[in-house]
C-alpha cells in the first residue's frame, strides 16, 4: 500500500509543477524536486517533474545544465511511454540547442514533432511546441514564419487555460516585433504581457519583458524614458535565484544609458556585462562592441570606440551567420556610422549609413512579409471558423432531422396501434355475429375442438345445445323480416344474459343457436336449455305497437359421455335430439338419450 501511495504523491507534485511553472516559477521547482525526491521511480511522475526541472533551469540556469535534465526526462517518458511528454521534452531539447547557438539543429529536431505534436497535445503544451518552432524561426531570421507560429500558439494558450504561458509568448512577440522594427507594437505586447505578470510569480519573465521595453524605448529614440526599468532590473540580481543567468541583457541596459546620457550608469552596466562572461551569440557579440563603442564615444574616445567595432565589421555585413538579427546588425552600423562621423570621415560613415539603410530596408521587407503571413494566417483561421460554423450548422440539421424522425416515429407507432386495434376489430367481426353480438359458427367450429379436447383430458363432460327457434319462417311473413331480426337479437341477449361466463354461446346460422356448457352433462344442459324456454316463451316483446306471441323453440341437448367421440359426433347428437324435439311437435328440449318422444313443456 505504501509504496501506491507515495507514487501518487508524486504525480500529484508532479502535476502541480507543470501547472505553476510560468505561474510562481520557485513553487514549480520545489515541487518538481519533491516528487522527485519521494524516489518511487515512477517514470512518468519523474519525467513531468525532469522537464518542470529543465524548463526551469533552461530560464534561470544554462543551457548546458537544462540538456542534461531534459535528456533525463526524454528517458523517463521513453520508459513511461508517454506521448505527450516525449514531444515536450524533445521540444525543450531543441530549446537548449538553440540557445547554445546549434540553430540549424534545433530546427532540424523539432519540425518532424510538429504534426505528431499538434495532435497529441493540447493548451499550453501545444503553445510550447508552436513557441519552440516559431523561436527556431526567429532565431533564423525568418520573422514571418516565427510570427504565424507564434499566434497560432496564443490561440492555444489564452490566459484562461495557458496556466502563464500566454505570457511566455507575448514576451516573445515583442521580441519578434522588436526584429522587424515595429517598436510601438512590441511595446504594446510588453504591456500586455507586464499585465499579466503582475498575478505570476515569474522574476524571469517580468525581467525579458522589461528589457524588450527597454530596448523598444531605445530604438524609438526615448532611452530616457526607459531608465525606470533599467534601476528595477539592476535591482533583480542576474542569478538562478533572481531573474535567470540566461542572457540577462547588460549591453541592451547598458546601451539604454548610455544614450539617455547616463555615462557612469552604462560603464557600470557594461563592467556587469564582462563580469558575466564572454558573450554566448552572435548578437551579444555586436551588442557588446555597440555598448563599448558608445561608451568610449560618450568619453569623446572615437578611436578606441573605431577599434572595438572594426573586428567585427565583417561579422556585421555577413548575411550567412545564424542568429545574428537585423536589429542588432543595424544598430552597429549605427553606431559605427556616428564613430566615423565624430572621427570626421563623412566617406566611411556614409558607408556605414548604407549599411545601415539597407538592413532597414530588409526589416520593413521582413514586416511586410510578416503581415501578409499574418493576413494569411487570419484567412486560415477564418477559413477553419467557417468549417466550425459548417460542422455546427450540420449538427443543427441532424439535431432537426432527429426531431422529424422522432415525428415520424411516433406517427408510425400511432398509426401501427391503429392498424393493431383494426385487426383486433376485424377479428371480432370474424368470431362475431353481427345481429345478436353473439359468436358466430366459425368461432364455434374453432372453440368446439378445443373445449371438446380439454373435456376429455380432464374428465368432465362438456354439453352442447343446439337452438331452432319455432315456425321463424311464419313470424318473418307475419311481422316482416325487421320484426324477425329485432327477435333474433333479443334471443341473442336472453341467451347471452343467462349463460354462464364459461359457456359459449353462438349463432349457429339463421334462427339456430348452440350453446356450448363445459364440465356440464346432458341433463344439466337440458334444465338450463327448459329454463331458457319457460323465460323466451314469456318474453313481452312487440313490433308497431303489436304483441308478438307464440315464441318458442325446440331444442336438442348433448353431451361427451352420451356422444363420445369427436366434436362432430356431439355436434350430431345434439342436432338428432333437436330434430327428435322437433318432431315431437316443438317448444321442447329433448336430448340424445332420450326418448324425446315423451315431450317437455317446461
Ligand atoms: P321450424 O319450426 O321447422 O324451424 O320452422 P321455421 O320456419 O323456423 O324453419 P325454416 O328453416 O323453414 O325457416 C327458417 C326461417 O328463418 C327462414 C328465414 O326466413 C328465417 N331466417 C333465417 N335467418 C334470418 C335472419 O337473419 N333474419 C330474419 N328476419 N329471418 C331469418
Ligand atoms: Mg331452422
Ligand atoms: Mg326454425
Amino acid at each position: 500500500m505504501r509504496p501506491m501511495a507515495r507514487t501518487s504523491t508524486a504525480q500529484r507534485q508532479a502535476r502541480r509543477a507543470w501547472n505553476l511553472l510560468h505561474v510562481d516559477a520557485p513553487a514549480a521547482r520545489r515541487a518538481a524536486e519533491r516528487a522527485l525526491a519521494s524516489g518511487t521511480g515512477d517514470a512518468h511522475a519523474d519525467g513531468w517533474a525532469r522537464l518542470v526541472v529543465g524548463m526551469h533551469t533552461l530560464l534561470y540556469g544554462t543551457a548546458a545544465e537544462a540538456e542534461t535534465v531534459l535528456r533525463a526526462a526524454e528517458r523517463d517518458f521513453l520508459r513511461a511511454r508517454e506521448r505527450a511528454g516525449l514531444i515536450l521534452a524533445r521540444a525543450q531539447i531543441a530549446r537548449a540547442r538553440w540557445r547554445q547557438g546549434h540553430f540549424q539543429q534545433a530546427l532540424s529536431q523539432v519540425l518532424p514533432l510538429r504534426d505528431e505534436g499538434l495532435a497529441v497535445l493540447r493548451h499550453e503544451q501545444r503553445a510550447m511546441l508552436l513557441n519552440t518552432i516559431a523561436g527556431c524561426y526567429s532565431a533564423y531570421g525568418d520573422s514571418a514564419q516565427a510570427f504565424a507560429y507564434m499566434f497560432e500558439a496564443l490561440r492555444d494558450a489564452g490566459p484562461r487555460r495557458g496556466r502563464g504561458f500566454d505570457t511566455v509568448l507575448h514576451c516573445n512577440l515583442s521580441h519578434e516585433l522588436m526584429q522587424i522594427g515595429d517598436y510601438e507594437q512590441g511595446l504594446r505586447h510588453v504591456a500586455s504581457g507586464l499585465e499579466r505578470c503582475r498575478e505570476l510569480d515569474n522574476q524571469r519573465l517580468t525581467s525579458v519583458l522589461l528589457i524588450n521595453r527597454v530596448a523598444c524605448l531605445t530604438e524609438l529614440g526615448r532611452a530616457a524614458e526607459a531608465m525606470p526599468d533599467v534601476m528595477t532590473l539592476r535591482a533583480m540580481p542576474a542569478t538562478s535565484d533572481g531573474r535567470g543567468r540566461i542572457e540577462p541583457g547588460f549591453e541592451t541596459l547598458a546601451i539604454a544609458a548610455l544614450r539617455a546620457g547616463e555615462r557612469a550608469l552604462g560603464a557600470e552596466l557594461l563592467d556587469e556585462a564582462v563580469a558575466d562572461g564572454p558573450p554566448r551569440l552572435p548578437d551579444n557579440h555586436l551588442e557588446r562592441a555597440a555598448a563599448h563603442a558608445l561608451l568610449a564615444l560618450a568619453q569623446r574616445k572615437p578611436r578606441r570606440a573605431l577599434d572595438t567595432l572594426l573586428p567585427l565589421q565583417t561579422t556585421a555585413e555577413d548575411d550567412t551567420i545564424e542568429g545574428q538579427s537585423l536589429r542588432i546588425r543595424a544598430q552597429f552600423f549605427d553606431v559605427l556610422s556616428e564613430t566615423w562621423q565624430a572621427l570626421r570621415r563623412p566617406g566611411p560613415a556614409l558607408i556605414a549609413l548604407r549599411h545601415w539603410q539597407d538592413l532597414h530596408r530588409r526589416q520593413v521587407q521582413l514586416a511586410s512579409q510578416a503581415r501578409y503571413q499574418a493576413a494569411a494566417l487570419q484567412t486560415e483561421l477564418t477559413r477553419l471558423q467557417h468549417r466550425l460554423d459548417e460542422k455546427d450548422a450540420q449538427r443543427r440539421a441532424t439535431e432537426r432531422a432527429r426531431g422529424a424522425l422522432v415525428a415520424i416515429n411516433e406517427e408510425l407507432s400511432r398509426r401501427v396501434r391503429e392498424v393493431q386495434a383494426l385487426q383486433e376489430a376485424l377479428r371480432q367481426q370474424a368470431t362475431q355475429d353481427p345481429l345478436t353480438g353473439l359468436f358466430n359458427r366459425r368461432h364455434l367450429n374453432e372453440t368446439l375442438p378445443q373445449l371438446h379436447a380439454l373435456a376429455l383430458r380432464e374428465g368432465q363432460p362438456l354439453a352442447l345445445v343446439i337452438i331452432d327457434l319455432d315456425h321463424f319462417k311464419r313470424v318473418n311473413d307475419r311481422h316482416g323480416h325487421a320484426a324477425g331480426d329485432q327477435i333474433l337479437t333479443a334471443f341473442g341477449e336472453l341467451l347471452a344474459t343467462h349463460s354462464r361466463r364459461s359457456d359459449v354461446a353462438c349463432r349457429y346460422g339463421g334462427e339456430e343457436f348452440c350453446l356450448l356448457m363445459p364440465r356440464t352433462d346432458a341433463a344439466a344442459a337440458r334444465r338450463k336449455a327448459q329454463a331458457l324456454l319457460r323465460r323466451w316463451r314469456t318474453m313481452q316483446l312487440e313490433c308497431h305497437g303489436q304483441a308478438i306471441d307464440g315464441l318458442s323453440f325446440s331444442a336438442g341437448a348433448a353431451d361427451t359421455w352420451l356422444a363420445p367421440g369427436s366434436p362432430d359426433t356431439l355436434l350430431k347428437a345434439a342436432d338428432d335430439a333437436l330434430l327428435a324435439a322437433k318432431r315431437a311437435g316443438r317448444n321442447r328440449v329433448g336430448t340424445a338419450a332420450q326418448a324425446i318422444a315423451q315431450g317437455t313443456s317446461a
